[in-house]
């Protein structure tokens, strides 16, 4: 069966036209996509769409892969799910005028055809093909006048806290939840109820409103605390016996099998053996990479600064600063650097056909290998430099680095050889002799001032240079507008994930930069309009 196309009529109606006069004001995107949609969604847009449908040789699709994926995007601009995207079909004029089925009394699609359109974008990677397009739109508008542009791109890096969708717990909610998972899913497969497998393989922690209640100790006294672990412990090894005696085919393929995994997992991060009890107690310190959520399995700490913390991800965005329009985004654990977000960044920015004529960037970035590219293709990084703050002591910069002959020399004149990624010690000798001594140093007599060399120190003198002079400052504050957009990007999307699991996320970014950029695109349309009128 041929994949339908969304061909809506170009022509406006009489009822349209006015809705459009009432979309004067609030919530212009509606009038912008009634008018634009056919560009949007143009025939080769279509035909891409459709290969989603062909290349997984599903049966029927009653419905336009382009309608569905307006509908996505509608979505994304109001903050609704899928269920109410539905009824938003039928009771919403808006909606119906920008999905051309005015009148309508049924709505033209179902949630389950939303739930299946929005895995094939992921599946296929369309989720990016959707955000291209709409700075293919912004090419082909006159008045962005894409010609009058460099050909190398300003583009902004920057990334933002985006608090998971998953419940966060303690290490006895964790356990329990992961232990209550795992039977329930052996519910399923053997048609029983989870109390009564709970009662078989004894398991009260199951059988109570919470793994704290069915524990039942004085949470504040540690030995009562203590008790309730060795209780929790022993109820989950009988859940692995019970498994590995009646299921163990089944505890290797899905989906028991993860649900047995995450439960693995949360034991092996969260508790220890205590040596001299032979017990088992709780971690001391956090374990790298700690799963916070059993539902979600992506989700970690991150920090938003040295005091504030939060659990879930961190959205990176690439944007063009000329233009304010969003080029690339991505979505990772938030405990992971910021440098890993660049290389998809990176590949999506090559996708789209963009080269960075300058990077702008904050420090979290500067490692990345894209910062040596740039450079080396004759470009810009621009990027606040470390500052080394050492008390009232002699910061390092009243040290003279010079690169070219590799040393280093202090204020009262004493020169050393200095290697990239080097700690540089001073003669410990004079340094004892020096009368600047109480002012560079504190360490014990017979140990000189110390010097930490970076790796990426040419670079950082380069940062330096930059930062210290007006132009140089001026060019860095251009960084705010990235800053801006995530701020337009929370606004949009919420400060809470919607959906669980870092790629969805990543669907989720994607789509609402399409759609603050088709906003963008509206913006400049209606500041031109505006400037032909006076
Ligand atoms: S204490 Fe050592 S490193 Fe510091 S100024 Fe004196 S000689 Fe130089």
């Amino acid at each position: 069966m041929p994949i339908p196309r969304w061909s809506p009529s170009s022509e406006i109606t009489r009822q349209e036209r006015v809705l459009l006069k009432r979309l004067d004001r609030t919530r212009k995107l509606f009038a912008f996509l009634r008018q634009h949609r056919l560009e949007l969604f143009d025939d080769g847009f279509q035909t891409e769409l459709a290969s989603m449908y062909r290349a997984t040789g599903a049966g029927k699709v009653p419905v336009p892969p382009a309608l569905i994926a307006m509908v996505v995007l509608l979505q994304a601009y109001l903050g609704v799910s899928d269920a109410e995207a539905v009824e938003l079909c039928v009771v919403d004029l808006r909606w119906q005028m920008v999905l051309g089925c005015l009148g309508a009394e049924e709505p033209p699609l179902s949630q389950g055809a939303i739930v299946d359109f929005r895995a094939r974008l992921i599946a296929h990677d369309m989720d990016r093909r959707l955000l291209e397009r709409t700075v293919e739109l912004a090419k082909r508008t006159r008045e962005f006048d894409w010609r009058k542009l460099p050909k190398q791109l300003h583009v902004a890096i920057d990334s933002k806290p985006l608090e998971g969708a998953g419940r966060v717990e303690d290490t006895f909610n964790l356990l329990g939840h992961a232990a209550r998972k795992i039977v329930t899913c052996v519910a399923a497969m053997l048609e029983r109820t989870v109390e009564d497998l709970a009662r078989e393989i004894d398991l009260p922690i199951l059988l109570g409103t919470s793994v704290k209640q069915a524990l039942d100790v004085q949470w504040s006294d540690p030995a009562h605390k203590d008790a309730a672990l060795q209780d929790l412990v022993a109820q989950l090894d009988r859940l692995e016996r019970w498994l590995g005696e009646h299921l163990t085919r089944q505890m290797t393929r899905p989906p028991l099998r993860e649900a047995v995994q995450t439960l693995r997992q949360l034991r092996a991060q969260d508790l220890e053996p205590d040596p001299p009890t032979g017990k088992t107690r709780i971690r001391e310190g956090t374990a790298p990479d700690r799963r916070v959520s059993v539902e979600d399995a992506d989700m970690r700490h991150g920090r938003k600064s040295k005091t504030k913390l939060f659990n879930g991800f961190k959205e990176h965005i690439a944007m063009d600063l000329d233009t304010d329009l969003i080029l690339a985004g991505v979505v990772l654990p938030a405990n992971r650097p910021e440098e890993e977000a660049i290389p998809t960044l990176e590949k999506d920015l090559a996708h789209a056909g963009v080269a960075i004529g300058s990077l702008y960037i904050d420090r979290g970035y500067i490692r990345s290998p894209l910062v040596e590219r740039v450079l080396a293709d004759g470009g810009q990084v621009l990027c606040r430099p470390y500052v080394a703050r050492n008390g009232n002591l002699f910061a390092k910069s009243e040290f003279r680095i010079n690169l070219r002959r590799g040393t280093i020399t202090c204020p009262a004149g004493q020169t050393q050889r200095a290697r990239l990624g080097s700690v540089v010690q001073f003669d410990p000798a004079t340094c004892d002799r020096c009368s600047l001594r109480d002012r560079c140093t504190d360490a014990a007599r017979g140990h000189g001032r110390t010097v930490s060399i970076a790796p990426d120190e040419p670079l950082q003198q380069r940062l330096q240079k930059q930062a210290a002079t007006p132009l140089g400052r001026f060019r860095l504050r251009t960084r705010s507008a990235v800053e801006h957009r995530l701020a337009h990007v929370a606004r949009c999307q919420g400060r809470r994930a919607r959906y669980r699991g870092s790629r969805k996320n990543v669907f989720d970014l994607r789509r609402t930069a399409a759609v603050l950029n088709l906003e963008t695109i509206q913006r400049v349309a209606d500041q031109a309009d505006l400037r032909r009128a006076a």
